[in-house]
């Protein structure tokens, strides 16, 4: 039987029992509204550890002024028919005050430098230091061996290995690979924003992405492949924020480098912003 629990008391109780019973543990942070690039993280999840916790925590500080927290899909029943179903043996779900005891604006915060700066960072000044304030807070309440993070939100897995690594925190971090919908669009609870006529729209993103990583094969300039990605993404009724490639590892401008490379793209169509990304596989 799946728990729902709503206390960091109640999450760290069953997490001793666990422990005393030899029992490894994962954790799948989320903000809810899961769809199946969400379940496959649970399942991910469940070859790595004989438990899995999934977090749904909707982070008001990894939010800006003007973005989406309000108005962010909450589906906590479906959500919990859904995890019940895939395995998932706890559902941690605080309140803000249970995870900000101090509140947001006076609470400690963890700020990761370097692989926060661009791209996202730049577009949304704060939001990797309310994700990597939200996730610390979430491995220290659990402690898992491990935690699962998808590949869609690329530069947050980034963020997050840096993150560990730099605090010393014993929790493996698995990257999970992105899934997509049948004509490419990568699954997002932002989806939802989108008309039946948008959403199909939305899969010139993964084939701009998989143009991009044609063009670099073909040994085409970096910057005249960005350069057609963002005219691409214009001429399909998109606003692109960047299509760009970068060094997978740290995120810098790869120079004359052309392995280990990924295409990483965010637009908005109409009023709803999505993010995407393709590794070049060398
Ligand atoms: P979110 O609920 O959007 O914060 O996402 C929770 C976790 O699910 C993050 O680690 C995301 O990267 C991951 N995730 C979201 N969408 C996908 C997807 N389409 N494929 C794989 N992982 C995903």
């Amino acid at each position: 039987m799946m728990q729902t629990v709503a206390t960091v008391a109640g999450v760290r109780a069953q997490m001793s029992a666990w422990r005393t019973a030899g029992e490894s543990i994962a954790l799948v942070p989320t903000m809810g509204n899961l769809h199946a690039g969400h379940y496959s993280l649970v399942n991910l999840a469940q070859q790595h550890a004989r438990r899995v916790v999934v977090s749904i925590f909707v982070n008001p500080t990894q939010f800006g002024p003007r973005e989406d927290f309000n108005s962010y899909p909450r589906t906590l029943e479906q959500d919990c028919k859904g995890l019940a179903e895939h395995g998932c043996d706890l559902v941690f779900v605080p309140t803000a005050a249970e995870m900000y005891p101090f509140g947001t604006a006076s609470g400690v915060r963890i700020e990761v430098p370097v692989v926060s700066e661009p791209l996202e960072g730049a577009l949304r000044p704060g939001h990797f230091a309310g994700v990597a304030t939200v996730v610390s807070k979430l491995l220290q309440i659990v402690r898992p061996d491990v935690a699962v993070f998808g590949r869609k939100d690329y530069q947050q897995l980034l963020v997050i290995q840096r993150l560990v690594e730099d605090m010393r925190i014993p929790t493996e971090i698995i990257a999970a690979p992105i899934e997509r919908e049948a004509h490419g669009l990568a699954m997002s609870s932002r989806n939802q924003y989108l008309t039946a006529e948008q959403r199909s729209e939305a899969g010139l993103i993964y084939q701009t992405l998989r143009a991009m990583r044609e063009d670099c094969r073909a040994g085409k300039p970096i910057a005249a492949i960005e350069e057609g990605a963002l005219q691409a993404l214009r001429a399909g009724g998109f606003a692109p924020d960047y299509a760009t490639i970068r060094c997978a590892e740290d995120l810098a401008e790869p120079g004359e480098r052309r392995s280990g490379l990924i295409a990483l793209i965010a637009a908005r169509l109409g009023t709803t912003r999505l993010i995407d990304n393709l590794a070049f596989a060398d």
